[in-house]
Parts: structure tokens; sequence; C-alpha cells
């Protein structure tokens, strides 16, 4: 093949990959369609189903009333489901969740979301394991919330190991900044935080997961208070045994101020729906990229045998 000069060589490129120009920038610049492929794919439709379930289980466990409370979950590292504002949990449907990313701009969905979604975001932003957030009012644990009163730990084992510590942070006005901040310094050690007299929110690996938490804390919540009133001292566990449930939550994964400051809290390595629909997406926009990749290579190619004929 005959050789050509920088110069033409770069006029050639030039005039083929600019007639590919606006579908390779569609791609790049348009993520809207590939998040919008993203919110519609089976993955994130199980995510709202299993939102909407839980949604039906905080209403039926009477941990939210009128349109109170909320959930979300990751889609991706930096999307998020999430329920719509004014709408009992009890009613909710698949088409009612929206998307957002972490900055809270709404990508996809019809309704209003949350406005709470501050406090879930900021959860999100500090704990890269944190995939999914239940906020809601149950009212034991709320109890506690309105006293400023933290339950005690060492008294019962599954709140130990599922729950723990669960701090109250101060009140601020909800749906502001300033309340989703509140939560800041608890993120990283904690997967529950009783919000003073406002309810409680919860964090982990699952919305279902989310959800249990609320049903254990406000259980052990109810059940501190029953035991109050029989007029006898609650019994500890021994500390030693204590050790053991911190030792088992550590091998769970599960956060805890507890534990030894050597610990790494291993991120939930199971691979999740979500990240099996991005990579479905994502994978979508490599084949369009190395389709164009050919074209424009053998539109060069053919130009440059052209120039030598
Ligand atoms: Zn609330």
């Amino acid at each position: 093949m005959k050789s050509y000069g920088l110069e033409t060589l770069e006029q050639i490129v030039r005039e083929v990959v600019s007639r590919y120009a606006d579908e390779v920038m569609s791609l790049q610049n348009l993520p809207c369609s590939a998040e919008e492929k993203l919110f519609e794919s089976p993955a994130a439709r199980a995510l709202k189903e299993e939102i909407v379930a839980v949604g039906k289980k905080l209403w039926m466990r009477e941990f939210v009333d009128g349109n109170g409370g909320n959930i979300s979950c990751r889609l991706t590292d930096g999307l998020v489901l999430c329920t719509p504002t004014m709408r009992s949990k009890f009613d909710l449907t698949p088409d009612d969740i929206s998307l957002v990313d972490l900055d809270n701009r709404r990508i996809c969905g019809r309704l209003p979301h949350t406005s709470e979604i501050l406090l879930h975001l900021a959860i999100y932003k500090r704990s890269p394991s944190a995939r999914a957030v239940v906020h809601c009012h149950p009212p034991h644990a709320t109890a506690y919330s309105i006293t400023g009163l933290q339950p005690p730990v060492g008294i019962l084992p599954e709140y130990e190991v599922f729950v723990g510590v669960a701090p109250v942070s101060p009140y601020e006005t909800p749906g502001t900044q300033v309340f989703a901040d509140t939560i800041i310094p608890f993120v990283a050690e904690h997967n529950t935080v009783l919000l003073a007299n406002h309810g409680v929110v919860c964090w982990a690996d699952t919305v279902t997961h989310a959800e249990w938490q609320v049903e254990v804390l406000d259980t052990y919540c109810r059940t501190l208070m029953l035991a109050a009133q029989l007029g006898r001292p609650v019994t500890c566990i021994p500390e030693p045994k204590v050790r053991d449930l911190i030792r088992l939550k550590k091998r769970l994964g599960i956060p805890d101020p507890r534990h030894e400051p050597e610990a790494v809290i291993e991120a939930n390595s199971r691979p999740s729906a979500a990240a099996a629909a991005e990579d479905g997406a994502g994978a979508l926009v490599e084949e369009r990229m190395k389709e164009l990749s050919k074209s424009i290579a053998s539109e060069v190619v053919a130009r440059l045998a052209g120039n030598h004929s």
C-alpha cells in the first residue's frame, strides 16, 4: 500500500469520523437513554416490586401512616430507585417508583419523588455497602426517639447481631438538607439510627433486609417496654457472650462501632441484580461503539485504497 503523509491521513480520518460524530456523541452524552433502558430493565422491575412489597409490610406492621415513610435502593452505584411523595406505602405500584442520581436529580419516573430522599442520599454517599434505605415511624422505636433514649445493648442476641448500637441523631426539620446531614456522623459504623422526635432510618444490602432491621428494632423496643412493667431488673447477656455475637456480626459484614479497630467491613460482595442490569446497559453501548469503530476503520481503509488506485 502506498504510504501517506500524516496530514493526508489526518484529513481522511477527520472526514470519516465527522460523519459518525453525532452517533458517537449520542452514545457518550445521552446517558438518559441508557438510564431509561436500565430503569425499564427486568432487574429494575424486580427491585421496584421489592420496594412495593416492603411498603405493604411497613403499612401492615403499622410502621407508617398517612403518606409517611419512604424506601429506596441503589439500581447502580450512582442511581437510586425511590418511592414517590404523598402516597401511602400500602398503595404503591412499581410504576410509582422514580430514579434519581446522588445529587437528587430525577432521571426517570412519572411522579414527584419523596422529599426525604436527601436523608437516603446522605447515607449512600458515605457508605458504599449501603444498597437500600428504609425510613419510617415504628411506634415503639419512635417512643425511644422522642425521649432521646438510645436502646440499651447486650440484652437480646438478634438485636445485637442485626442492629446493635442505634444512636439518636439530633432533631432537624424533616425534608431539609440540614436534617439529612444529621445522619452523617453515624453512617460509617451503624446501620440504624433513631431520628429525634421523628422516627427511624435503617440501611442494608437489600430493601428486605433494611425492613427486617426495622422489625427487629421495633420489637426490641416493645420488649424492653414490656419488661419494664414487670418490676424486675433486666438480665444482660454476659460480656464474653456479647463479644461472640459481635464477632459473628463482623463475619456477616454488618457494621458496629464495637468491632475491633483493625476490622474491615467487607462490602456486600454478592452480585446484585442491579449490577447485572448496569452491565447489560453498558454492554449495549460498548457493542455499538465497537460497530461504529469498525465502520470508521473500514471506511478509512476504503478511502486509503481509493486514493491508492
Ligand atoms: Zn419521616
